[in-house]
């Protein structure tokens, strides 16, 4: 199995090192404009293998599709991450240009693949990638409800002090701060999290998990990459391994959730074929007015990427 990983930048590689390590494929290869940067790190997770005990040939390329054919998974996180004080909707108009040039050379190389984006801002750069590639919608995912409840979980396991193995966590929405959190699906060892914490503490963890990605940009002067490289690799296992797991994922809606032609987080089903289910799930009252705010907002955001589409 082959998976090409592009963008050799922080996510790229962590991306592209987990997958080596884990095994998760036999081959990646780490593609990047930047001369020399990808073979370098290419180079760097091989080194690692005798170190590691892994089989998996590493291979980095600049700008050279070619190298990329048939890959069965692409996972694109080329573009901008975020700067302190900036959203991720105002990396639209770069990382549009960026997501569109390398989706149009991936499926060149690889008409069949699975893509998996990653590149802010993730619901309208993962529609992007779906227009441009003209793949049907279940070969195009967006990742970032599994960073966004693993952040949830994390931050849940350090409340209750209790193994974030045991945490289970459903969101969904656009990602970040639009995000809908859905404390009713959320359990600790099978016991509803609203039985072990009280709400003013629930709601401080939800909204600390709204922001978590500018927590981290302010931190760090960028956005993260260890939490959300892992992410990325996890659905490629999911899809090469045909696991059948359960994430919430950004997809195109056509009438799910009543909402049509948007690309929003929701749970599904990820195996060989892409996404293989969409799972409708009963919302309450509250939970789907927060659904729509969120599909309003991303909905505006993708009618920019329309506009500068049409330039
Ligand atoms: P980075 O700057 O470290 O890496 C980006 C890489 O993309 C750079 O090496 C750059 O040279 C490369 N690149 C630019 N144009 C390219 C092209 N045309 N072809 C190939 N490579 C190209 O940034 P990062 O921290 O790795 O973040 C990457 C993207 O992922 C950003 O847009 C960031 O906002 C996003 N991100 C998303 C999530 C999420 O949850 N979806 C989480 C973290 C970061």
């Amino acid at each position: 199995m082959k998976v090409t990983v592009v963008g050799a930048g922080n996510v790229g590689a962590t991306c592209a090192d987990i997958i080596a390590y884990k095994e998760i494929a036999d081959e990646v290869v780490l593609i990047d404009v930047k001369k020399g940067l990808s073979e370098g790190k290419a180079l760097d997770i091989w080194h690692k293998a005798p170190i590691d005990l892994y089989d998996t040939r590493t291979i980095g390329a600049t700008n050279d599709f070619a190298v990329t054919a048939n890959s069965d998974v692409v996972v694109i996180t080329s573009g901008l991450p975020r700067k302190p004080g900036m959203s991720r909707d105002d990396l639209i108009e770069t990382n549009a240009g960026i997501v569109k040039s390398v989706t149009e050379q991936i499926v060149q190389y690889s008409p069949d693949t699975i893509i998996i984006v990653v590149s802010n801002p993730l619901d309208v750069m993962t529609y992007q990638a779906h227009i441009t590639s003209a793949l049907p919608r279940t070969k195009v995912m967006g990742m970032a409800g599994i960073l966004d409840t693993a952040r949830y979980r994390a931050f849940l396991a350090d409340e209750l002090n209790v193994s974030p193995k045991d945490i289970q966590a459903m969101l969904l929405g656009g990602h970040g701060d639009v995000m809908v959190p859905l404390p009713r699906y959320t359990t600790v060892g099978g016991i509803p999290i609203t039985e072990l914490l009280e709400n003013d503490v629930l709601e401080a963890i939800i909204e600390r998990t709204k922001y978590g990605g500018g927590e981290m940009v302010k931190l760090m002067g960028t956005s993260a990459w260890y939490a959300p490289g892992s992410a990325a690799a996890q659905m490629v296992k999911a899809v090469l391994r045909n696991q059948k797991r359960i994430f919430p994922a950004c997809v195109k809606l056509e009438g799910e959730y009543q909402i049509d032609d948007c690309y929003l987080g929701v749970p599904v089903i990820v195996g060989k074929n892409g996404v293989e289910k969409i799972i409708e799930l009963n919302l309450n009252e509250e939970e789907n007015k927060l659904l729509q705010i969120s599909r309003k907002h991303v909905v505006e955001v993708m009618n920019v990427l329309d506009e500068i589409n049409s330039i």
